[in-house]
């Protein structure tokens, strides 16, 4: 019983933070889009397309969350206009990005120079489901290694997001992973949610996403 308080306000401190972040991002108009998945799903791939796709539509800052390392923000350095790069391991919660790594994190960008932010989250199907950071767009990425079971398996993250992302669709013909029972069992838990499948490998469906992403900064911001 104890456990479960502590649990319940350690999720409304991080509301509230996110709450404040959110405000910060719309005074600035700033789009920002929580990309979460399971490690190696492709949210690095993913995001360095979409740096080289919309580089001159928006102005993009990344916020690299992993629990160590800055492979991925190295990665991303020279593409986008800021990156920051958050590492959980000597936090409380190291599974998951929290809202107060993401205030300390928007102290460092150039909040007048970006309309995009895109977030990537720890690789993990758990955890981040349960903290909201500020964001406007909450994406999924799942991909076909990983199987067609993880909506049934981790429900939470498919039912709070706006948008999930099939990925390595390349890999159809070599692997047993079911496209329609997938779209199925994200609908089922969530009937608004989009689905884009898409290749990072051969760039196959990149467009839909870069779209989708357009048509979101259209409804938040008015900075283009
Ligand atoms: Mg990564």
């Amino acid at each position: 019983m104890k456990k479960i308080e502590v649990m319940q306000n350690v999720l409304e401190a991080n509301e509230v933070i996110a709450r404040k972040n959110c405000e910060l991002l719309e005074r600035h108009h700033i789009l920002a889009i929580n990309i979460m998945s399971a490690p190696g799903a492709g949210k690095t791939s993913l995001i360095l397309h979409t740096l080289a796709r919309l580089e001159d539509k928006l102005n993009i800052a990344v916020i690299e969350g992993d629990v160590a390392s800055t492979l991925d923000a190295q990665k991303v350095k020279n593409k986008a206009k800021a990156v920051v790069q958050i590492n959980t391991k000597n936090m409380p919660e190291s599974c998951s990005l929290m809202a107060g790594m993401i205030a300390k994190a928007l102290e460092e960008l150039p909040l007048e120079s970006i309309n995009l932010l895109l977030i990537e989250n720890i690789g993990n199907l758990v955890c981040p489901a349960e903290f909201m950071l500020g964001e406007h767009k909450r994406v999924v990425i799942s991909s076909l290694p990983e199987g067609d079971d993880k909506p049934v398996k981790y429900p939470l993250i498919f039912a709070t997001a706006d948008l999930v992302l099939i990925n390595k669709m390349d890999l159809l013909p070599y692997v047993d992973f079911d496209v329609a029972a997938f779209c199925r069992s994200v609908t089922d838990l969530n009937p608004k949610a989009e689905i884009i499948s898409l290749s990072c490998k051969t760039g196959k469906g990149l467009e839909n996403w870069c779209s989708w992403i357009l048509a979101q900064t259209r409804t938040v911001s008015a900075k283009q």
